[in-house]
């Protein structure tokens, strides 16, 4: 049997490397150091907590070929995404190098009765990260940067199927000359994550990925009285109202849809146009996605990787094929690509209804569904009318207009004119069932501090 820890490349389904989950001693050995590492981290100068963000950012940059060429193996990414992807990571780590001490000052207040009070934010203890394999590097970042400025230490357990990334992750913090223990991987498996958050010593966890385990996660958390912050699914709109150039409307949907071969919480996953621009919006999308290149993702002729894993593949065809037979128009797709490897045919669906999973379900993978609707409230209500609330996009000439609507859509993040993605600097969260809290910006940098109040009379 192939160990729970494994290297499998989705565009051959060939096993290349098993690794053993870590024993309970193990686990027990790494919170241990991870408190100890905190002891002294705790009471480090902030500025000297930033400094080996920006040697890994370095080091990240330095070694981007090999860094990318291990996302491309274990989940498939093309070449140029999961160089971009070590950019973008390499990019977060020098932004809270240099800007997490400022975004970490005290604040004074102004109390009305008088006096003064300052309000600090200080580190809380070991934190565990338990993150996906869509962005192995990004997703880890997103956490580790902002919290080890702040003083915490990390706990990371990564998603089984991407460990080689998970190991040459740590592998730069370590060469960064971060404190040995501040930043531990472990191959856990879910009742030592279990036995992770209920220890005393830990104070906080982070998960990205499933409903399923964002509820198991946090439900520890909760159980144990600690706070978690969690970033699920998302099923994004992506809302065109009118555009002077429907054909650069159209190329923005596909990328919103597209990249990562559509395996993004934030991916553009419903269009929902105004009828008057929704054939001819259509027929230029199923163009698009027409031109797809399906093939081995190291090869830079390549545009269409392969989903993270054959089981993805599968079931994401489940979710395509109840639509059709419940009626769904196909405008191109709708079948797995006639190769080895899990490669689905990028999708156009429409006509979906209520009735069907893809009306209510994520679909994590290159498959756009498209709606039309009325007027701007239609389009609203549809916008509105999913358990998700992560992020969208409003399209229109009008800017006005596009963040009038943007106001109106229930999601944590509205982007103008274009897919929804990430920066450094902007938090980055949702509501409804896509998570709780931020990560990113000062919002996200202090979720997991103790907010100390200062009161002087
Ligand atoms: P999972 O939610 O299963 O995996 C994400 C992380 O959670 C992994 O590290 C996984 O560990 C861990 N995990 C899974 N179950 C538990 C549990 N009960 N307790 C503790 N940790 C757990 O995602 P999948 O890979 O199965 O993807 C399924 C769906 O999740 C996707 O189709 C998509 O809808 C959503 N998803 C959303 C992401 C996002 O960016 N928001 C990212 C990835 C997935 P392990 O790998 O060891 O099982």
């Amino acid at each position: 049997m192939t160990a729970k820890f494994n290297t499998t490349n989705p565009a051959t389904g060939e096993v290349l490397k098993e690794f053993p989950t870590a024993s309970d001693e193990e686990i027990s050995a790494v919170i241990d150091a991870s408190d100890a590492a905190f002891q002294t981290w705790r009471t480090t100068d902030v500025r000297e907590r930033s400094s080996p963000l920006a040697r890994a950012a370095d080091l990240m940059d330095e070694r981007r070929w090999d860094l990318a060429e291990l996302l491309t193996l274990e989940m498939g990414k093309l070449r140029a995404e999961a160089e971009a992807e070590v950019e973008l990571a390499a990019r977060i780590l020098r932004y809270y190098s240099e800007e997490g001490p400022l975004l970490l000052s005290d604040e004074v207040l102004a109390p009305s009765s008088g006096g003064s009070a300052v309000m600090k934010y200080e580190p809380i203890g070991p934190i565990l990260g338990v993150m996906p394999w869509n962005f192995p590097y990004y997703q880890v970042v997103r956490l580790a940067a902002p919290n080890l400025v702040a003083g915490n230490t990390i706990i990371l357990k990564h998603a089984s199927n991407c460990p080689q990334s998970a190991l040459a992750f740590e592998q730069v913090m370590n060469d960064a000359q971060l404190p040995s223990d501040c930043y531990r991987n472990v191959f856990a498996d879910n009742d030592q994550i279990q036995t992770i958050i209920a220890d005393e010593r830990v104070r906080g966890a982070s998960l990205t990925g499933s409903e399923g385990a964002g509820a198991a996660v946090a439900g520890a958390a909760g159980h144990n009285l600690k706070k978690s912050i969690l970033e699920l699914g998302g099923s994004d709109p992506f809302i065109v109202l009118d555009s002077a150039d429907l054909d650069a409307t159209v190329t923005a949907a596909v990328k919103g849809r597209m990249t990562n071969s559509g395996q993004s919480c934030i991916a553009s996953k419903r269009l929902i146009v105004l009828e008057e621009h929704y054939r001819e919006f259509v027929d230029l999308l199923t163009a698009k996605m027409s031109q797809f290149v399906a093939g081995d993702p190291r090869d830079s002729a390549t545009t269409m990787a392969p989903l993270s894993s054959e089981q993805a593949a599968q079931d994401l065809m489940e979710q395509v094929q109840d639509a059709i037979d419940h009626g769904a128009e196909v405008h191109t797709g709708g079948h797995r690509v006639d190769r080895p490897g899990a490669f689905v045919e990028p999708t156009v669906l429409t006509g979906v209804t209520e009735q069907m999973r893809a009306y209510s379900e994520e679909l994590f993978g290159p498959v756009a569904v498209v709606y039309s609707v009325a007027d701007e409230d239609e389009a609203v209500a549809l916008a509105n009318d999913s358990s998700f609330g992560l992020g969208g996009t409003v399209v229109s000439d009008d800017i006005e207009k596009a963040q009038r609507v943007a106001d109106r859509i229930d999601t944590g993040m509205v982007w103008i004119n274009q897919a929804t993605w990430t920066e450094p600097d902007l938090p980055f969260g949702g509501t409804k069932r896509s998570g709780v809290g931020r990560e990113l910006g000062a919002e996200g940098i202090r979720e997991f501090v103790n907010k100390k109040l200062i009161r002087t009379p």
